[in-house]
């Protein structure tokens, strides 16, 4: 790590009695010092017990052989929660409740009814948002105002959405009538684990079917505060089933005889096994894997707008995101201009406490993930990638790292071909539409991309020949919950949001 150069020198002297800000917040050579006051949002509207079980049936339970594992604030390392460590047996007593209450209650329940439920978990998902958003920041580290901006108001908007769809399943399908699954296992990630809840939750719920859903382990806590959102809502027992453990439950969780469907959320490698494990059961799946967006700037681009886009796409949740805009590919003729503009930006990101309402940057979720960034960005500059940094002071305790953007990046090197999930920008120059198109498409993955042009007729042309389940122009990262979200290739199958996502929740028949 010898080589990385980082930019430490700030443009001012430090005021006497104050220590070094972050940044100065302006580009080279001029001297306003730019700090933002501590802005800490209080830890008080959280209460994070010393243990929590499985939520099994409207209840909660220890694991039947008492583990529990213990998940931590990325931020600070301390110990947040002892959390039950589920066993196989309780797999099989969380799908027969699952069965159970599809069977007896959810299933019979007219879409109206179902609608009701639906209905008013999002309003207490929206009266508790603050609630959400500190616990959600706690145990992943992501930073407050995007927990409170965007995790917790997306999630409510999926279950609004889906309520609405509820009792409409006769005229979303022209032709066909819909009819639920049955019991869906349902395994998230730790990126944005109440939003992923969400996203299978609520069309599971709206088409009728009952769920069980494993967190990962590094982010448990929403989804158990949500299992206890479900019990306020009334919603009857056995409908949500949250089941907290190690990758092997998981996969005992879908591969288990009685699921009928399973929904995966995380890495191409586990999704790869799901899909193996699974294979000849006759069971519904659908896969958001990874992904190593291309996020293309050409001359014509309003540049200070891209440059917003390209922070957003990178850095937004850590760049710990499936869709993250990771590999910037920039038009020769403007590509020293973009990335001049673009350090002068990202000495103005602010990285720390995921608590304070002013931090841009928060924590990695977890050790072995900081591990993996350090590992990938140690081995973009042994390719001989350039590496910048903007000077920033870390927090002495937890998991943080510095934005980081690489240019004379090769098209070969690790950092452009495989998926970083860091705060982590290769940046690769092209000449031609031709070549953005053919360097954007060469990838395993297909997940999204973005484009940014002044000309609409180039980005028609563009959407058209990218491989890229999503296609933002001139914006980046925008989600919304009508809006269906999947991938190509190596970034699974399925879609999730929209219509399309409620299709992937029902058998379809003929009338
Ligand atoms: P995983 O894919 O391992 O984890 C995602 C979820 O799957 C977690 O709930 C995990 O449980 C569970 N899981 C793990 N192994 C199995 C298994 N064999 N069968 C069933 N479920 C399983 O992601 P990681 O946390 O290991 O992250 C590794 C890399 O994956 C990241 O660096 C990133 O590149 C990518 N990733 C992509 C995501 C995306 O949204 N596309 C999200 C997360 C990661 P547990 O937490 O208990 O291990």
């Amino acid at each position: 790590m010898a080589a990385m150069a980082t930019d430490t020198k700030p443009s001012a002297p430090v005021p006497a009695g104050r220590s070094a800000p972050n940044s100065w917040g302006m580009g080279d050579g001029q001297a306003i010092p730019w700090e933002y006051a501590p802005a800490p949002e209080s830890r008080e509207i959280v209460t994070i017990r010393e243990r929590y079980g499985l939520m099994i049936g409207g209840r909660e339970m220890p694991a039947s052989d008492g583990a529990t594992f213990t998940t931590l604030n990325p931020a600070t390392e301390e110990p947040l929660a002892e959390i039950a460590r589920a066993t196989e047996a309780d797999v099989d007593t969380a799908v027969r409740a699952a069965r159970q209450a599809q069977s007896k209650s959810w299933g019979k329940l007219p879409g109206r009814e179902r609608a009701k439920y639906l209905f008013r978990i999002a309003r207490l998902l929206q009266e508790r948002t603050r609630e959400f958003a500190v616990l959600e920041s706690i145990d992943s580290g992501k930073p407050i105002k995007e927990s409170r901006d965007v995790d917790v108001p997306l999630a409510a908007a999926h279950f609004w959405y889906y309520a609405g769809w509820a009792d409409k399943l006769d005229y979303a399908f022209p032709g066909r009538v819909a009819k639920p699954l049955g019991v869906a296992a349902q395994v998230i990630p730790w990126n944005f684990p109440l939003l992923m809840l969400a996203w299978k939750i609520a069309p599971a719920l709206a088409a009728g079917n009952t769920v069980v859903l494993k967190p990962a382990s590094t982010t448990p806590l929403s989804a158990l505060l949500f299992a206890e959102l479900c019990r306020e809502a009334d919603l009857p027992p056995g409908v949500v089933n949250i089941i907290t453990g190690p990758g092997e439950i998981g996969m005992a969780l879908v591969t288990h005889p009685d699921v009928d469907k399973v929904a995966f959320t995380g890495s191409t490698a586990v999704g790869r096994r799901i899909a193996q494990g699974i294979a000849g059961q006759g069971k519904a799946l659908t896969l958001e894997l990874g992904g190593k967006a291309a996020n293309i700037v050409f001359d014509d681009a309003p540049l200070d707008q891209a440059v917003e886009g390209i922070v957003n796409g990178i850095y937004f949740n850590q760049g710990e995101v499936c869709c993250a805009g990771s590999r910037l590919l920039v038009q020769e003729s403007i590509a020293d201009l973009l990335i001049a503009k673009l350090k002068d930006r990202l000495a103005t990101i602010r990285v720390g406490d995921p608590l304070d309402k002013n931090t841009d940057v928060g924590a990695i979720n977890s050790r072995a993930q900081l591990d993996k960034i350090t590992e990938l960005v140690a081995a973009g500059v042994a390719e001989g990638a350039e590496l910048y940094q903007p000077a920033c002071d870390l927090p002495e305790r937890g998991y943080f790292f510095r934005p980081t953007l690489f240019t004379n990046v090769a098209q070969s090197y690790r950092i452009a071909r495989e998926e970083i999930f860091g705060p982590v920008l290769s940046t690769i120059t092209f000449r031609t539409p031709e070549e953005a198109i053919e360097k954007a498409n060469n990838t395993p993955y297909g997940l999204s991309a973005g484009i940014w042009t002044d000309k609409g007729s180039r980005i028609l042309m563009m959407v058209k020949r990218m491989r890229a389940g999503v296609v933002w122009a001139n914006t980046f990262n925008k989600f919304d919950p009508t809006s269906p979200f999947g991938g190509y290739k190596e970034s699974g199958y399925g879609r999730e949001g929209g219509l399309h996502g409620l299709q992937a929740y029902v058998r379809l028949e003929d009338r």
